[in-house]
């Protein structure tokens, strides 16, 4: 996506998450959550920093024991990224999470036993710390007043529920906040985020929760989140899955990145196959991608099955390959400038992608 297509972002107050700024046109952050115990500092610090490899901005642990609130102090002293502590039920543990140096906190009120209580006295410890709080609205736990008045879980329920929790905030003063209203359908999901964006002014962290394994759970968040960012509402995203958060990860970095929000190391244009093929052009394409995996420089390589059509539906690749009856024809650029033996297509395409980014050719 060219410069002048970006897509316009919803104005809306900025928040610092430790040291990753959120909304008002900061980049949109990728967030995951550990699965570890959170007691256990050395499985989840060994996953947040495969997290961190693998592209994730801010992450989030859960703390649902006093030991997990032990370990926080341990866990946000070496994390690479800014830690945002996931509390439900126990109230007390914002104050610690407070305390251990969390850059953010997370309350699902919906699910905290007098949470109004109490919002005056973690608003002001927020406040003191320079911590922002997310308002996380899940279906599954909404509040039953909200729930009896709408009849079930729509999204102007949602969003009542959040603003109604943010209102207990603004009454303290209390305005670094940002809210995620969630739910398994994207629809919904859709609705929710576009009511609330015209709502408030405050970040949004999109999530379709209980999205699902994948690829069920992914697009289901890439339908909801390309139609949210598309429209500017966004700030921070997590891909949900039931499956390792690094995929999670993985998956929001690809949304982001075809929505023009997140540079793409390496793109791979391939053809989909049809009759015309004459190489295995799934095992190719497999080869391809290992073999360009930590390219040091942005790339767009294509793989195409046919010497047909390959350059010409390729053209806007840096560079690629056609093959077939056991050659490939080697482009750059749209021009072919190499024809070699099947078992020599990866090598040669890593040796034209150095010689292209040696030469100083933006990729
Ligand atoms: Fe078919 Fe060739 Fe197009 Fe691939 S590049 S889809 S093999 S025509």
């Amino acid at each position: 996506m060219s410069i002048d297509q970006q897509l316009l972002r919803r104005p809306s107050r900025r928040l610092q998450v430790g040291t990753v700024a959120v909304g008002d046109g900061a980049p949109v952050s990728v967030q995951s959550m550990t699965t570890t115990v959170t007691v256990d500092v050395d499985a989840t610090l060994r996953q947040i920093a495969e997290l961190t490899a693998a592209g994730c901005d801010i992450v989030r642990v859960a703390v649902p024991s006093q030991d997990d609130a032990d370990a926080l102090p341990a866990i946000t002293a070496k994390s690479p990224i800014p830690v945002i502590a996931d509390i439900h039920f126990q109230p007390k543990y914002v104050f610690a999470a407070l305390d251990a140096g969390c850059a953010g906190v997370r309350v699902n009120p919906g699910n905290i036993k007098r949470f109004d209580d109490k919002v005056g006295e973690i608003a002001q410890a927020a406040a003191q710390a320079g911590v922002p709080i997310r308002i996380g609205v899940n279906a599954g736990s909404l509040d039953q007043r909200l729930l009896a008045k709408h009849g079930r879980v729509t999204p102007e329920a949602l969003v009542e529920s959040a603003l109604w929790e943010c209102s207990l905030f603004e009454e303290h003063g209390f305005g670094d906040i940002k809210i995620s209203v969630k739910h398994h359908d994207p629809l919904v999901v859709i609705a929710a985020y576009r009511l609330l964006a015209a709502k408030c002014d405050y970040p949004l962290h999109l999530g379709v929760t209980e999205a699902g394994p994948p690829p069920q759970g992914t697009i289901k968040s890439a339908v909801a989140f390309g139609v949210l960012l598309s429209e500017g509402i966004g700030d921070t995203i997590r891909v949900s899955l039931s499956a390792p958060p690094v995929q999670e990860v993985i998956e929001g970095a690809h949304v982001l990145a075809s929505l023009g929000l997140r540079p793409r190391r390496l793109e791979i244009v391939s053809c989909p196959g049809c009759g015309r093929l004459q190489v295995d052009l799934y095992r190719l394409t497999e080869q391809v991608q290992a073999a360009f995996d930590g390219f040091p420089h942005p790339l767009r390589v294509a793989v195409m099955g046919c010497v047909v059509n390959g350059p010409g539906e390729a053209r806007e690749a840096d560079l690629g390959v056609s093959a077939g009856n056991g050659k490939g024809q080697i482009f750059v650029k749209g021009e072919i400038v190499d024809t070699v033996a099947e078992h020599l297509i990866v090598e040669t395409l890593l040796e034209h992608a150095l010689a292209l980014t040696t030469a100083g050719q933006p990729a």
